[in-house]
């Protein structure tokens, strides 16, 4: 759980292909400004364990490796963004991942979040850009922890004690879609259907684009620098609620 915000982040949506490292470097955003990540990945696979309707639907399409239907979303991010906790910020980590997405993404912010405030604090967004290559053998690798949802990796970010979360000790597992066959599609998913979602971004100027294949401290710096200009350029946005 984030400590609370010290001052107004507002929104950070964090994109790039699966295993840019976009969970990882939320943990990092989490710790330092104090605002929550929502991962609809995470919210989704909490779905699938409990075993819910959603979950049920959802679970199908993952593990194809594809996008689960833009609809499905839509209550479930609403009602995360609704908690309090986001009153500061949040990191959008995994959504928006279609053109649909982002745009329904823009109209919610301007209705639930700007409508009450003089001056809009629109989000940064910031995408991760990793090697082809690179991304194959850190899927490969990653292994997380059921519990907590920290991620490790075998080759790259190994746990203290092999085979264990350092956190609570939980045995960490092989994600369902991180088998060779599904990544591909995972991939190619992210190619035709979230690819668009950057140029979205791009065409309003908002998108600021990170080299993401570097040690995972240098990605970390590279981030919070571009956060706290956004965040100095809208100083004077308030809380939404
Ligand atoms: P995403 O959330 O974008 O799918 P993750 O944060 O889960 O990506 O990272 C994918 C894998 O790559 C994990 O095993 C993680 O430990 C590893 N990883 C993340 N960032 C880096 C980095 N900068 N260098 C090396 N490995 C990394
Ligand atoms: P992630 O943990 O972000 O890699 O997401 C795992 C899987 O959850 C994806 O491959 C999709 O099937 C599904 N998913 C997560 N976020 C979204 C989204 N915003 N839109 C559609 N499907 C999603």
């Amino acid at each position: 759980m984030a400590k609370e915000a010290a001052r107004n982040i507002g929104p950070v949506v964090l994109l790039g292909p699966p295993g840019a490292g976009k969970g990882t470097q939320s943990k990092k955003i989490v710790e330092r400004y104090g605002i929550p990540q929502i991962s609809t990945g995470d919210l989704l696979r909490e779905h699938v364990r409990a075993g819910t309707d959603l979950g049920r639907q959802a679970k199908v399409v993952m593990d194809r490796g594809e996008l689960v239907p833009d609809d499905l979303l839509y209550d479930l991010v609403a009602d995360r963004l609704r908690q309090p906790d986001c009153r500061y910020g949040f990191i959008l980590d995994g959504f928006p991942r279609t053109a649909a997405q982002a745009g329904w993404l823009d109209a919610f912010l301007d209705r639930e979040v700007f409508e009450k405030k003089q001056e809009k604090c629109p989000p940064v967004v910031i995408r991760l850009d990793v090697d082809y290559n690179q991304l194959l053998q850190r899927l490969a690798g990653r292994r997380s922890c059921p519990t907590c949802e920290r991620i490790y990796n075998i080759h790259l970010q190994p746990p203290r004690t092999d085979g264990l979360c350092d956190v609570d000790g939980t045995k960490l597992v092989i994600r369902d879609d991180d088998r060779e066959e599904v990544v591909a599609r995972r991939l190619s998913a992210y190619e035709t259907q979230t690819r668009p979602v950057a140029d979205y971004y791009h065409a309003q100027g908002r998108l600021v684009t990170i080299n993401a294949d570097r040690p995972v401290d240098e990605v970390t710096a590279a981030i919070f620098g571009v956060i706290d200009t956004h965040a100095a350029e809208h100083s004077d946005c308030e809380p939404s609620r």
